[in-house]
């Protein structure tokens, strides 16, 4: 069951690790993140972690959920989002508070049918889902005013930043084992990219979807 003072505490600690965008700490406090883990992980579901989903699959820690939304929200106007790892669905309704249109993409089914049906529970009916797979972005709804990938590449995919706006923002970790939280912005021509952290993903497959 949801227990809102969780939730608020959560937040509190991210305030204290540095999250500093009110509508972020204001969104992750009411959102219920038991709901999108299973029953026997659910007493972890307020802590700073990463917990099993399933298929091999993690729902981020809550610190990196906070520190790419962030990114997001202080970005300007942004209405339209692509989410690229749907997972548990957890940055997912994290983004549906927040912006107007989402978009996102997973590329094993079952998974992206367990994250639907959370997000209907809650009525969050701005979300559109995709099986597919995320290096190619959603070449038919783009542009994009951002996109977020919650899995690791191996390198920037290129249709992705050909799916931003003119001014949009991409964020994502990129590596390995080693990874960097990378920012990807778009304005006109020019493309300028920054490295704002580390973080610890599971991989961005490449190949048939699941
Ligand atoms: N934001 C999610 C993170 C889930 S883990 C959450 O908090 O629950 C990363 C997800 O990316 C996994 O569900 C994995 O299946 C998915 N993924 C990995 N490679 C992908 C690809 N090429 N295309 C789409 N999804 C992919």
């Amino acid at each position: 069951m949801y227990k809102p003072h969780k939730g608020q505490q959560l937040a509190q600690w991210l305030r204290g690790s540095g999250i500093n965008n009110e509508e972020v700490l204001d969104t992750i406090a009411k959102t219920p993140r038991e709901m999108f883990i299973s029953e026997v992980l659910q007493h972890k579901a307020y802590e700073n972690n990463a917990l099993p989903i399933g298929q091999g699959q993690t729902i981020s820690q809550p610190l990196t959920v906070a520190k790419m939304t962030q990114q997001l929200c202080s970005h300007g106007t942004i209405k339209k989002v692509l989410e690229i790892g749907t997972g548990s669905g957890y940055q997912t309704a994290i983004l549906a508070q927040l912006f107007e249109e989402i978009y996102s993409v997973e590329r094993i089914k079952s998974l992206q049918f367990q994250a639907k049906r959370k997000l209907n529970q809650l009525n969050m009916h701005n979300v559109k889902m995709k099986h597919g797979d995320g290096w190619e972005g959603w070449n038919s709804k783009a542009p994009f005013d951002a996109i977020i990938v919650t899995a690791a590449a191996k390198n920037v995919p290129a249709a992705l930043v050909q799916q931003l706006n003119k001014d949009g923002l991409l964020v994502l970790p990129v590596g390995s084992d080693e990874q960097k939280l990378i920012v990807v912005k778009k304005s006109g021509q020019q493309v300028n990219t920054l490295e704002i952290g580390t973080a610890r993903f599971v991989p961005l497959v490449a190949g048939a979807l699941a």
